[in-house]
Formats: C-alpha cells, sequence, structure tokens
C-alpha cells in the first residue's frame, strides 16, 4: 500500500460499508455513543477515531474513546452539560460521564494549512489550533491505523490514509513523512514504540532508522508530557514489551538516563528487577489490581538509587542516611528528564528508604512499620529484591509471616528475633569512659 503524500488533499478515501467490518455498536460505550448521537442529531459530522476504531477493528477493548467533528469546541460545550474545555496545545472539549470522559476534538487542518496559527519553532509544533475537514484531520495524525474514522451516520469506516490495509498487515506507518513528523512532534517516536509494544506491529522499512537518528529531540520535550508518555507505555498492560523495543529503539535513555547508562554497562541487576518489576505491573493489570506511578518509578530508578547508597555506604554513611540521600540525588536528576508529581515522588522515597527499616523489626518497631501507609508497597518493593536474587529470602518470609499470623504469633515472632535491645545493654555507659 502506497502511503506518498504528495498531493493528499481531495485524496478519495476508502469507505468500508458496515457488513465489511467488524465495529458494531455494542462494543462502543454507552457514554461515547451518546456524544455522536447528541452531536449528530444536531447537525454536526460526528466520527469516532483514533485508539478507539484501531483497537476494535483488531477485537480489543479500547482504553478510552475519542471523537472527531466538525463543531467548534464552543458549539460543543452548548451541547453539553456536563463539559469542560481543555487543552494548550489542542483544545478540546472533555465530555464527563461519572469517571468516564470522552474527548471530543474538532477537526483540525496540519500546522501549514487553513488560518495559519500554528506556531512552528525549530521544527516543532508548539501550538495546534487550526480548525479543517474531516480530509485534513485524516492526515494530520500521527500513524495510519489511528487515522480510521467510523461514521454514525452509517456506521462505515473512512480511510484516507491506507490505514486499513496497515492494521491487517500489522505495520505503523507514519503519516506524510516520517522525519518531518518525528521533528514537529519527537513525542510520536515514544508513541511508535507503544503502539509497536501494545499491537505487536512492526515498524514500515526505514523508521527504525529515523527514530535513532532523531531520538535526541524528545530531550526537548516538556517533561511533563513525558510522564504522561511513561505512564502509558508501563501502566497499560504491555509494560514488559515496551522495555524491549524502548531499548531496541534506543529511546529508554531519553526517559530514564540514569537507569540506561546502568542498563548500557552491563548491569544484570538492574535489568532484571526492571522486567520482574515491569512483568507484575502487567500481571496487576491483566487481573484488574491497581497499579502506582510511585512504585513503578522506583523500581525503574532502583538500580541508580542502590548503586549510590553502595558508594556512600563505602564511603561511612549509614544505609538509612544513604537511602535517603541517594534517593534525593536520583530524583533530582530524573526531573530534569520526566515530571514525577510529589504526590508519587514522596512515596516513591518512602518505599526506597524503608528497604532499610525493614530489616530492623525489634521491639515495636514491625507493628509500626506495619502500619504505615507505604507498608505494602515497601513490602512488595523488598519481595521483588528478593526475586531477582538479593540474599533477602529470610527477611520476606518473615514479612510474609508476619502479616499472616495473630498478635499472639507476632509476639513470639519478634521475641524470636532477640537481639535488638540486649546489644544497647552491654554498650558501656558513657559516664564510665570519663
Ligand atoms: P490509546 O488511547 O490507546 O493510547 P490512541 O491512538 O487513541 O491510543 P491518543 O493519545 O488517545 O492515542 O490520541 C488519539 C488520536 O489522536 C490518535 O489515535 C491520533 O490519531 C491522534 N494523535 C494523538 N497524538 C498525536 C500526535 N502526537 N501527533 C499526531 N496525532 C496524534
Ligand atoms: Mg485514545
Amino acid at each position: 500500500m502506497s502511503n506518498e503524500q504528495d498531493s493528499p488533499i481531495n485524496a478519495i478515501p476508502a469507505i468500508i460499508p458496515r457488513p465489511e467490518h467488524n465495529i458494531s455498536r455494542g462494543d462502543i460505550s454507552d457514554a461515547a455513543l451518546k456524544v455522536l448521537y447528541r452531536l449528530h442529531k444536531a447537525g454536526y459530522a460526528a466520527y469516532l477515531v483514533g485508539g478507539g476504531v484501531r483497537d476494535l477493528l483488531l477485537g480489543r477493548h479500547p482504553k478510552d474513546f475519542d471523537i472527531a467533528t466538525d463543531a467548534h469546541p464552543e458549539e460543543i460545550k452548548k451541547l453539553f452539560r456536563n463539559c469542560r474545555l481543555i487543552g494548550r496545545r489542542f483544545r478540546l472539549a472533555h465530555i464527563h460521564f461519572g469517571r468516564e470522559i470522552i474527548e471530543v476534538a474538532t477537526f483540525r487542518a496540519p500546522h501549514n494549512q487553513g488560518g495559519g496559527e500554528g506556531v512552528i519553532s525549530n521544527g516543532m509544533i508548539l501550538r495546534d489550533n487550526v480548525y479543517g475537514t474531516l480530509e485534513d484531520d485524516a492526515w494530520r495524525r500521527d500513524f495510519t491505523v489511528n487515522a480510521l474514522y467510523y461514521n454514525i451516520d452509517d456506521f462505515s469506516i473512512i480511510d484516507y490514509t491506507g490505514g486499513m490495509a496497515d492494521l491487517q498487515a500489522g505495520v505503523l506507518r507514519m503519516i506524510g513523512d516520517a522525519h518531518t513528523r518525528f521533528q514537529e512532534d519527537p513525542v510520536r517516536m515514544l508513541r511508535a514504540a507503544r503502539f509497536a509494544a501494545k499491537l505487536n506491529f512492526r515498524l514500515e522499512a526505514g523508521m527504525a532508522k529515523q527514530i535513532h537518528e532523531l531520538g535526541e529531540k524528545i530531550s526537548g520535550v516538556p517533561p511533563a508530557r513525558l510522564f504522561d508518555e511513561v505512564l502509558k507505555l508501563f501502566q497499560t498492560g504491555h509494560a514488559v514489551q515496551s522495555f524491549e523495543v524502548l531499548k531496541d529503539l534506543e529511546l529508554f535513555g531519553y526517559l530514564f538516563a540514569q537507569t540506561d547508562a546502568l542498563l548500557k554497562q552491563g548491569d544484570a541487576y538492574s535489568e532484571a528487577f526492571i522486567r520482574q518489576a515491569l512483568s507484575n505491573t502487567d500481571e496487576r493489570i491483566l487481573v484488574g489490581k491497581p497499579v502506582n506511578p510511585a512504585f513503578l518509578f522506583a523500581a525503574l530508578l532502583w538500580g541508580p538509587v542502590r548503586q549510590e547508597v553502595m558508594l556512600l555506604q563505602q564511603q561511612g554513611m549509614t544505609q538509612l542516611q544513604a537511602l535517603q540521600a541517594a534517593g534525593n540525588e536520583v530524583v533530582a536528576e530524573q526531573l530534569r528528564q520526566v515530571t514525577i508529581p510529589k504526590r508519587f515522588s514522596y512515596p516513591m522515597r518512602e518505599i526506597w528508604v524503608a528497604q532499610a527499616r525493614l530489616p530492623r523489626r525489634q521491639g515495636k518497631r514491625a507493628y509500626r512499620l506495619l502500619e504505615q501507609p507505604r507498608f505494602r508497597a515497601a513490602y512488595d518493593f523488598l519481595l521483588l529484591r528478593c526475586e531477582v536474587g538479593e540474599p533477602l529470602k529470610e527477611l520476606c518470609t518473615w514479612w510474609t509471616r508476619f502479616q499472616e499470623v495473630d498478635s499472639e504469633e507476632r509476639a513470639a515472632m519478634i521475641k524470636r528475633l532477640g537481639g535488638g535491645k540486649k546489644r544497647r545493654r552491654h554498650r558501656k555507659p558513657r559516664s564510665a569512659e570519663a
């Protein structure tokens, strides 16, 4: 399927009628259907687009439903009481249905057409609010498989860019010239990695090379935007695969430079640790358990923290002091690349620091640890360390059992630990030295 876009405008799209594709209204969320129908009834064009269409065509459950329309944001707002206009880069309407949010975007033209409001700096699009036609909207999207439109008017699919063929072939193909499009928005490289991982698609010929050449541009992306991408890469059920693809494309370092440096030195522990953490994350998502960004970041940065801890301990710090200092250092460095909101970075540090506290269980300590809000995450983290071969089996088994048994047995477990106070009693009182 050729995808040359020398003169894309006024191209004739392929229309796939309802009987020839597998999307039925039953697969679309009630909220999305409501929005589609209300727009349609008010006389606007309304299409399901993006990941929703792509994933349904692949027989998967979409994470969310995006809608495209010729209604302008203010017009959308008039139709829906539960609507909020958001966005700096793109002005979008968010329509709220309880916890579900339907994102509605007005057709946009590529930045170099229409009213010319899009601002370009060094080839990067800064703002992108130029309204266009359905056709314009299709050509400014990133990948062909993301530019398929499901038309609520007749339930057909509209395909301007050859997305259907690419979907069937399992190919991720950039719309337009990949080099230019990556330069316009370097996040598209991370999106390419993410879709390749999630859909198990291959990148079109030449794309990997373009990404190698342009990967460095990701350094110019605002760290807050990269935080969102990190979550989409690692907390949507295909984290292990995302990690593999990011490493293959040499993009991991643009998200986690410190960790990447260790991996490149052949640090097998850090690599195994991350894989195990990500694999556990995927497993949790598969069975519907919640996942926490604090734990994810704690795991992704544990390699550099651990290395720094060893160094600081050699210089005479206690493990606790070293964990605190190393945690602060590694986080400060990481924030230059990817934002970690404080509500995650604080608990993340607590998870690390708790690693020094978990071995100290005497007296009331174990009970106090157990009551801390971060205990469960810290304990899971300890298990992870054990799973990748740190000599912590006894400690892990102890904590697992401590959580399971009744209060009598807990007391007995602590008693059996002995130690603690005794050592203090043996210490000579200061006054005796004088
Ligand atoms: P998912 O929701 O499963 O993560 P998605 O493809 O729906 O995948 P979104 O981030 O929800 O991804 O974006 C919706 C659609 O908007 C995409 O399918 C694509 O058509 C378009 N899009 C998103 N980001 C970009 C971008 N950086 N450049 C061009 N088009 C984009
Ligand atoms: Mg989406």
